[in-house]
């Protein structure tokens, strides 16, 4: 697979961590498996990480907290 923004670069496997802003919130969700490019830094979640992050992210909207950090891994 083949990066869409910078067209050059390869899409490689692996794990990174998301940032959510919620509110005054912050989400940081780590070992989330997507695809980064190795040229621009361009990370692409498949379909069903998607959901699974809008899912975490309506959940932890709800809590009165700062700042959660989450283990996708064990999340999900
Ligand atoms: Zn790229």
């Amino acid at each position: 697979m083949n990066c869409l923004i910078c067209k050059g670069g390869k899409m490689i496997e692996g794990f990174e961590t998301y940032f959510a802003k919620l509110g005054d919130s912050y989400l940081i969700i780590e070992n989330v498996p997507c695809f980064k490019c190795d040229q621009c830094g361009e990370l692409v979640f498949s379909l069903s990480v998607l959901e699974k992050l809008e899912k975490l992210i309506e959940l932890y909207e709800k809590v009165q907290s700062k700042i959660f950090i989450v283990d996708y891994r064990q999340a999900a």
